[in-house]
């Protein structure tokens, strides 16, 4: 089993980089990022996180002939049928967040509170070089709020509650949201596996 001292994040999301960070830190981990090391550029054209996770993390382990990992994440709406899904990122005009978020609020205008329910899942891929993969899958329910608030986190986190909490996931603190966050439940389960695999 290849030793994960230091691990290679196929990604330039920087909220994205520095959240995994934050998580694989106590473990000695040290994350690099597209950022760091130059990566190809992938296009998205899977039509599921996985199949998306997969692109990037697999293109990112070819390229450098070492085990790396990507995620796909996003956040599904169930008044839109599940949008925007694989397109969050794309679904911001300009990829600004706060057009994103206004974009939104939008179309749920006339949503009443209790039709807001959403949630955001994440698939982490870890991809050797020969192709061969393992998937590791994070979700966390909540509803869309009326409007944003708060200034920590990234992309939609401003206009999340999730389920149990009065305040959406900006207006958390960093280990607060990576506790019950897609992302870091699907991080934890990463982890299990690499701990497991370190101690065979
Ligand atoms: P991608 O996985 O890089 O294609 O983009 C996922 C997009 O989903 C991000 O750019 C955000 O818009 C959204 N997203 C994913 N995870 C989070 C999160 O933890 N908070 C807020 N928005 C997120």
């Amino acid at each position: 089993m290849q030793k994960f001292n230091q691990l290679i994040f196929a990604s330039h999301n920087k909220g994205k980089i520095s959240e995994i960070r934050d998580i694989l830190a106590p473990l000695g981990i040290k994350v690099l990022s597209a950022d760091d090391v130059d990566l190809p550029d992938v296009d998205e054209t899977g039509q599921t996180f996985e199949e998306n996770a997969y692109l990037k993390a697999f293109a990112a382990a070819k390229q450098q002939n070492i085990a790396c990992i990507a995620d796909d994440s996003g956040l599904c709406v169930d008044a839109m049928g599940g949008k925007p899904g694989i397109y969050s990122a794309r679904y911001a005009p300009n990829r600004d967040f706060n057009l994103g978020i206004e974009k939104l609020l939008k179309e749920l205008a006339d949503t009443k509170s209790n039709n807001r329910a959403a949630h955001f899942s994440c698939v982490i891929v870890l991809a050797h070089p020969d192709g061969s993969y393992k998937t590791f899958e994070g979700r966390v329910d909540g509803k869309i709020a009326a409007q944003k608030s708060g200034n920590s986190g990234f992309g939609y986190d401003p206009i999340f509650i999730p389920t149990g909490y009065t305040k959406s996931f900006a207006e958390l603190m960093p280990e607060e949201k990576n506790k019950i966050s897609h992302r870091g439940r699907a991080l934890q389960k990463f982890v299990n596996y690499l701990t497991h695999e370190i101690e065979k």
